[in-house]
């Protein structure tokens, strides 16, 4: 594969900023990601691949590679925290949908790291570490990025610029794009632990959503590891939430043993719901973190900002490639802003309403909507198909 004389920068190289490098590269578009850490990002963040999101990466070579090191999860619950189980789904019901019928329980930084490994043998591909950037301007013909790398102001130009560089995006800020939205008031907590709650909590699956008037939380396989999200509440402090009396009295509420919970990692985290206002400013595009932020209840962030990078790589190549008019690029904006406030927004929204409902009448109501639907397999497989983001790409089509 040969590189040509287009050249796509990209800020950022987490999910969305590799998998759209990768894409591009393998079209022989030459490449510069611009990352302002040092290393690929090791941090325990989303961890469910939805099927559509393995059907995208399968012809890039990285779907058996991601099974290979995940769980499948064929099946996943919503639970109630003092009665188990609510409602089973079965997602090989989507079957003739996707060829891969399961939800895959695998770190991100799998994937990160399995697309560096590629694209360092590309020689039209260079990842920049240790590069921030910190201006974005453009003209008609191309876009400049203003960059500190080691401490030495530098300037690229380029084609296009794909501003993947997460939720405190500079290329967004750079523009002066709103991220419209609000924050909610408590943080998340996520704990790791090796404790195998499967030995002790009937017929758990590796994806549970455990509804509670309470305190909700979900449980999460890896492959080795349990992942526990908590809410918190907003008026406890940092240092309160994550000091080891206050996990360990979490988990012990959650299933009370006889000896202290070994955990793993404690993340506390802010938790958005936000769109930005454009997703096309001129040749600039934003995609992944940097358009749309979730809270991570259904899984929706990473899978919906790959999700981004599909689209607009394909019509980036388009242009580049096939000399289709930009305007195409609009069409990325109203397809995928469309989905990130009407579908992941709204959706992940919903999931946090349901999950910590507590008005008791609701709250059975709820449950007994969820069991009637779990056991109609027309209404399941609806179910998961809205779950499972494929009714989302298929909107996203739709939109001219
Ligand atoms: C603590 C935490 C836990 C999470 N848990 C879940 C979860 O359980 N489930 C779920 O679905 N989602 C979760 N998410 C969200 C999920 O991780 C994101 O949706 C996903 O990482 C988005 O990928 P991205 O590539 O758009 O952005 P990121 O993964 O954020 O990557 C952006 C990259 O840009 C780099 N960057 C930032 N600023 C600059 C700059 N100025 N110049 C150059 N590079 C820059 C960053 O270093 C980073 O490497 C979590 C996020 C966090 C922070």
């Amino acid at each position: 594969m040969h590189s040509n004389q287009t050249h796509v920068l990209i800020a950022g190289a987490g999910p969305v900023g590799l998998v759209s490098a990768l894409l591009l590269a393998n079209q022989g578009v030459k490449v510069t990601v611009l990352e302002s850490a040092t290393a690929l990002n090791q941090d325990l963040r989303a961890s469910t691949f939805h099927p559509p999101t393995l059907d995208m990466l399968a012809p890039l070579g990285l779907t058996d590679e991601l099974i290979a090191q995940g769980l499948v999860a064929r099946y996943t619950q919503q639970r109630d925290r003092q009665e188990g189980v609510i409602a089973e789904f079965d997602m090989s019901l989507i079957s003739p949908d996707t060829d891969h019928p399961f939800r895959l329980q695998c770190e991100q930084w799998k994937l990160t790291q399995m697309i560096q490994s590629k694209l360092n043998q590309m020689p039209h591909v260079q990842l920049l570490f240790d590069a921030k950037v910190t201006q974005v301007s453009q003209t008609a013909d191309h876009v400049a990025v203003a960059f500190t790398q080691a401490d030495e102001a530098r300037n690229l130009q380029a084609d296009y610029l794909i501003g993947a560089d997460g939720a405190w995006s500079a290329v967004r800020r750079s523009l002066n794009i709103d991220f419209e939205g609000f924050t909610y008031p408590e943080r998340f907590l996520v704990v790791s632990t090796e404790f195998e709650f499967a030995d002790h909590l009937p017929r758990l699956s590796y994806v549970n959503y455990c509804s509670d008037p309470h305190e909700w939380c979900v449980l999460l396989r890896v492959p080795a590891l349990w992942r526990v999200l908590f809410p918190t509440k907003a008026e406890e402090s940092d240092e309160a939430v994550l000091s080891d009396e206050a996990v360990q009295a979490r988990l012990q509420n959650l299933l009370p043993q006889p000896q202290a919970y070994s955990t793993h990692h404690r993340t506390l985290y802010k938790v958005h719901q936000r769109v930005a206002q454009r997703f096309r400013h001129g040749r600039v595009l934003l995609a992944g973190d940097a358009a749309h932020i979730n809270n991570p209840l259904g899984g929706m962030g990473m899978n919906g900002g790959i999700h981004d990078a599909m689209n607009l790589t394909e019509k980036l190549l388009a242009i580049l490639r096939e000399g289709a008019p930009d305007a195409l690029l609009d069409r990325y904006e109203r397809q995928r802003r469309t989905i990130a406030i009407d579908y992941i927004n709204a959706s992940t929204a919903r999931n946090k309403r349901d999950i910590e409902e507590r008005d008791p009448i609701k709250r059975k109501e709820n449950q007994q909507a969820l069991r009637e639907l779990s056991m109609d397999p027309v209404r399941a497989h609806a179910y998961i198909r809205q779950s499972s983001m494929l009714d989302a790409l298929e909107r996203a089509k739709a939109i001219t």
